[in-house]
């Protein structure tokens, strides 16, 4: 099973937030970003949150996400490490360069970044 979501997000979809306490943040269907012009690693890392936002259903991604960040800082004793190996963010910051990667992207694929940073 694989849902689409356009490589190219229409622009009405980016919302630019200047409090933004991130340089980006996927709100379904919605991207949030700080800056005026973001580029396209952080679009395609948002986008990415945007598919497992769809394919999880919105709340039970925003729940495993809590859920996961305690387990990792409880894990890593660190609040910016711990950020950074929740599953989800594993998986995009591993491929947000690759603007292409949402087009294979394989049904629920942040699940082996679970156990490993692969
Ligand atoms: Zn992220």
């Amino acid at each position: 099973m694989q849902l689409i979501t356009p490589l190219a997000i229409n622009r009405r979809f980016i919302l630019r937030i200047p409090t933004l306490g991130a340089d980006g943040m996927a709100l379904f269907p919605f991207i949030l970003v700080r800056q005026p012009n973001p580029g396209p690693t952080l679009l395609n890392h948002e986008r990415i949150h945007l598919r497992q936002q769809a394919e999880m259903g919105i709340l039970p991604f925003y729940l495993w996400y809590v859920l996961e960040y305690g387990v990792r800082r409880f894990q890593y004793r660190d609040r910016y490490t711990a950020y950074r190996n929740i599953s989800f963010e594993r998986e995009a910051y591993a491929n947000d360069r690759n603007l292409t990667y949402l087009k294979n992207r394989r049904f629920w694929a942040f699940w082996p970044y679970i156990f490993k940073n692969v």
